[in-house]
Parts: structure tokens; sequence; C-alpha cells
């Protein structure tokens, strides 16, 4: 490897020679792809894991072979998504409160969950709310609730856990961004602002880390069956009006995220970084 300057200005470290990189017929030995998704030996942080979707990604990684660590507001709702993800022979459940609006707390929640957990290999950021109104209506703090929530909440959580992942030269943080990381919808504007800020804040630190071993990706989900919708799927008129949005006409369901950050956080997607990844029904393929 060589440090090179490229055109923008950017220090790269790249491959001396092109000869690994060559095309040409190569052999793969049988069940060399077969266990690319496995998890097992690493340290999983799920924060707002006591929620619908990042409830649904903790058990997929426990599934492959994860330890999983669980971190919301509620300590009661972490503690029963950590227990319910521990498998076999796993000692007792990681979880902890946390509220990702407290730049000193979560540093030391996260110390404590390092020291607990071992290591932190996996970061998802999954803590998010939303409040729908005009813009006109959105009271000063209304706005910084859903900014310091969705936006520096993931910001200073990956910032505490990335310390640990750049000492040990190896990381995947995974951030849940939205279909509102892409698309303009009314009504959401402070929401829209923390989800395009996550999707650009991914590339940024992706492209900083990329040649320390610490990938950064997001996952854009369009609506989701979870309890941050529970006022839309209340509403029939809204409800519908939202099924005719989504190509494949339905609502995303938890489990229907669980793939992408399962491929994100494993050697699968090791060349993978600064993206997101829509888990849309087709929403922002329209
Ligand atoms: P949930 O409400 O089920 O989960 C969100 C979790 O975040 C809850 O457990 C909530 O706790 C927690 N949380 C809220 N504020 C804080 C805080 N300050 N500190 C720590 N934890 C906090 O919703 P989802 O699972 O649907 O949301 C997960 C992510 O997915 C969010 O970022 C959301 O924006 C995103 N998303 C969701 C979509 C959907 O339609 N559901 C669509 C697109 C993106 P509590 O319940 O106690 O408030």
């Amino acid at each position: 490897m060589t440090k090179k300057e490229t055109g923008r200005g950017h220090l790269r470290v790249v491959e001396k020679s092109a000869q690994k990189t060559q095309p040409g017929p190569q052999t793969y030995r049988p069940g060399q792809f077969s266990t690319m998704f496995d998890l097992t030996g690493k340290g999983a942080l799920v924060i707002g894991g006591g929620g619908g979707i990042g409830g649904a990604i903790a058990h997929a990684f426990a599934d492959f072979g994860a330890r999983v660590a669980i971190a919301d507001l509620s300590l009661d709702a972490a503690q029963a998504i950590a227990t319910s993800c521990q498998r076999d022979g796993a000692e007792i459940a990681v979880c902890r409160s946390i509220d990702v609006t407290n730049p000193d707390q979560i540093n030391k929640v996260v110390g404590e969950i390092e020291a607990e957990l071992g290591k932190i290999d996996i970061l998802v950021n999954s803590a998010g709310i939303n409040i729908r109104k005009d813009v006109i209506d959105y009271t000063p703090e209304e706005w910084f609730r859903i900014i310091n929530t969705n936006l520096s909440g993931v910001f200073f959580v990956t910032q505490a856990v990335a310390r640990g992942m750049l000492a040990r030269g190896y990381g995947r943080v995974i951030s849940i961004g939205s279909v509102s990381s892409l698309m303009g919808h009314p009504q959401h504007s402070p929401y829209a602002a923390t989800k395009g800020g996550v999707a650009i804040m991914t590339k940024a630190m992706a492209t900083e880390w990329a040649t320390k071993g610490v990938t950064v990706n997001a996952i854009g989900p369009a609506y989701t069956v979870t309890g941050l919708i529970t006022e839309l799927m209340n509403n029939p008129v809204k409800y519908h009006e939202i099924i005719e949005t989504i190509p494949m006409g339905r609502l995303g369901r938890p489990e229907d995220i669980v793939g992408a950050a399962v491929y994100l956080a494993s050697d699968a997607a090791s060349f993978v970084t600064g993206q997101t990844i829509y888990v849309d029904g087709g929403r922002t393929a329209d």
C-alpha cells in the first residue's frame, strides 16, 4: 500500500501494484461464501433497540451469532429485547437506558457497554422520533428535539463507539435513515433535515474512516409498522394515501429491514461504505 494525492486533493492509501486486481479466471472453493453473513464473535450495540426496527435487527444479529447489547430510553424495553436476544450459553443480557440527546450520558453508557461486551464491532443507530406538523406550526423546542435525537444523537453515539472501533481497526456503523433522506414530504421538514443529514454524514464519516477498517452505511426504510407510525395507522384516510405511494402496495415490516442490516454488518459488505440502502417497497424508485 502507498499514499497518493488524488485529483480532489484527498490523500488516499492505494495498492502499490495492480497485480492483485487484474481480471482473470478465479478459483473458488466449495463453501467459500457460505459463512459470509456469519456474525459469530462480534459484539453489536443497537441504540433504540427497544423499538420496532432496532428490536428486529437485534434479533437477526443474535441469530447470525453476534452478542447483542441494547440501549434505549426505556430500560424495561431494552431489557426485554436484550433478554430475548440471548442465545445458548450467553451470559447476562447487556442493556442500558440511554438518552441520545445527552452527549455526556452517551460516553458513559457506551463505556459501560463496551466494558461488559468486551468490544463493540457493530453499531446500529435506530433511536428516532418524528412530530408531524406544517412548517409554520413547529416550536423551537420541537425542532431541537427532533434534531437532537435523530441527527446529533447519531453523531455523538457514533463518535463514542468509533473511538474503540478505530483503535481496534474494525467497525461497522449502520444508521437508520429513511426515504426522507432522499424525498420531500409535507409535515416532515425537521425529520427530513435529520434524515438527509444522516445520509450525508454517513458519506463524510465513511470517507474519513475508509482506510481504517470502519465502514459507515445507512438503511432507508419507507413507512414501517412500528410505534413510530401508530398515529398514521389509526387514520384510515392517511393510511390509504400512503399505501398508494408504495409500488409494492403495502407498508414495510421491521422484518423487511433486517436483511440489509445483517448484510451491512457482515463480511459480505466489506467493500461497501458511505451508502444508504433503501428498503422501501419501491417507494424511491417511483
Ligand atoms: P420506534 O418508536 O419503534 O423505535 C424508536 C426507538 O427510539 C424507541 O424505542 C424510542 O424509545 C427510542 N428513542 C426515542 N428517543 C430516544 C432518545 N432520546 N434516546 C434513546 N432512545 C430514544 O420506531 P422505529 O423502530 O420505527 O424507528 C427506528 C428508526 O427508524 C428511527 O430512526 C426512525 O426515524 C426510522 N424510520 C422509521 C420508519 C417507520 O415508518 N417506522 C420509516 C423510516 C425510518 P421510546 O419508545 O421510549 O420513545
